[in-house]
């Protein structure tokens, strides 16, 4: 063993892939060792959905796949072998029921990410799991038919290693984007990363007064180099530097710096029909102020008055002397307000990681690399990222579980064949 410590199975990383993974894995003879670099296990799992762990979607997985972008056709096989179901039966069967919202939104019933942990860190007790925190890992190498694993304390030997670091965002949480350096050195395929679910910083952005006002599932359209790239609809919050909310957040992995964002405040109409229902009001009270008939509409009052002043209409302007160039500016500021991104906010407030191990370079039936036997991966240091509501932590847990289930066999097998 030349002095290093022999394990059948190194995990890296105790968030809740790894964990999972861990958990999944163990069995009588099989020896587990999971290295966490923080002092604590599942940080960032302790911050999911702001402390109470929106855990997974309600519904069918077959409405799962378009919720990670254009990955869903390589994430089918992982979420139809672990889904949602099962993973609520897991947590249900040790003791932490679980509720789903009216919009789908699946969370414990105690509200508690703590919870989750807890079930996932006492499941590691009861099957025995080593879990060694505070101990980063510096460098996996291959190394006579498995791994060589070097932390600052030990150097460990494994004939399967499983990569479970997370992305790069949310760095203080202790996921900084190790797992897709190490599978680089190791000469496995990985993606350019980028935040992702984050909020979209604006330039010169006019509405930073309004901070904290946000709108119910209005539409809005992404355009660059003068095309339109993507057309949305969502939740859209006003920050005090741009925009941000559960729409923003989902369409945050294809938007660029430069692009711009057309936000429609008047709902789901089309400018041609806004337009003409403005113009038949303004036509049916031609005494009226411009400002009361903008009132009509469900946009809240203080956005109202802001969108007459950027549309270049005074308070008091009557209807009758409500000109053709005035009334095209307050339609478009209505319809298809532009809003200039200067960069979608970095690692520090974006939820995940877009991008990392390439999707082609994995067995996405055993989640093992097809280039490297025995490196496995799973969760977020995948080219994996998807939409809020639960759809990243089942896509961890699922991708966990599947890499537990074919590191099993393998190691099943290997004992069957003595001499291997
Ligand atoms: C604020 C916030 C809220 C979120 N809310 C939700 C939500 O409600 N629902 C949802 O589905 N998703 C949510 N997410 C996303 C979700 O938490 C992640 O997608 C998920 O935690 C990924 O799991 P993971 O196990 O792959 O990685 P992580 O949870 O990032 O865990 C990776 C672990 O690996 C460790 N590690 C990294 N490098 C090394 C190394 N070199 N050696 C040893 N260990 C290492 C890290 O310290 C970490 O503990 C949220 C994310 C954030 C930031």
């Amino acid at each position: 063993m030349n002095g290093m410590e022999q394990y059948d199975i190194i995990v890296i990383g105790a968030g809740p892939a790894g964990l999972f993974c861990a958990i999944h894995t163990s069995g009588p003879g099989c020896r587990v060792l999971v290295l966490e670099k923080m002092d604590e296990p599942g940080k960032k799992l302790l911050l999911s959905g702001t402390g109470q762990c929106n855990i997974t979607h309600a519904g069918e997985m077959q409405d799962f796949l378009s919720h990670y972008g254009d990955h869903g056709k390589w994430v089918k096989p992982v979420l139809f072998s672990y889904t949602n179901k099962a993973l609520l039966t897991f947590f249900e069967d040790r003791g932490l029921p679980m509720q789903a919202e009216d919009n789908g939104k699946v969370f414990p019933k105690t509200r508690q990410a703590a919870d989750v942990l807890a079930v996932l860190y006492a499941e590691c007790k009861t099957r025995g799991i080593t879990l060694q925190c505070g101990e980063p890992v510096t460098g996996i190498t291959r190394h006579d038919g498995g791994f060589r694993i070097v932390t600052p304390r030990a150097t460990y030997r494994s004939t399967v290693v499983v990569i479970t670091t997370g992305g790069a965002s949310y760095p203080k949480t202790g996921s900084t984007g190790d797992g897709v350096r190490f599978a680089q050195m190791l000469g496995q395929p990985v993606t350019e990363t980028a935040p992702a679910l984050t909020p979209v910083l604006i330039r010169n952005f006019p509405f930073a007064a309004l901070a904290g006002i946000s709108f119910e599932n209005i539409p809005f359209t992404l355009w660059r180099a003068g095309k339109k790239v993507g057309e949305y609809r969502g939740d859209v919050l006003f920050t005090h530097l741009g925009v941000s909310g559960p729409g923003i957040l989902d369409a945050s992995r294809h938007i660029r710096p430069d692009d711009v964002i057309k936000l429609s405040f008047a709902g789901n109409v089309k400018r041609e029909e806004f337009t003409a229902d403005l113009s038949r009001r303004v036509q049916e009270n031609r005494t009226w102020n411009v400002s009361t008939i903008l009132a009509g509409y469900p946009i809240p009052e203080r956005l109202n008055r802001k969108l007459l002043k950027l549309s270049d209409i005074p308070d008091e302007l009557r209807c009758n002397h409500f000109s053709a160039e005035q009334r095209t500016r307050l339609v478009t500021n209505c319809t298809e307000f532009p809003l200039t991104v200067t960069a979608p906010g970095g690692y520090a407030v974006a939820m995940v990681t877009r991008g990392g191990v390439a999707l082609d370079g994995v067995n996405m039936k055993t989640m093992e690399s097809k280039i490297i036997p025995g490196l496995f991966f799973a969760g977020e240091v995948l080219d994996i990222d998807g939409d809020t509501g639960g759809y990243n932590l089942q896509a961890a847990f699922s991708t966990g579980y599947v890499a537990a289930e074919s590191i099993r066999k393998r190691l099943a097998e290997k004992s069957r064949k003595p001499g291997e």
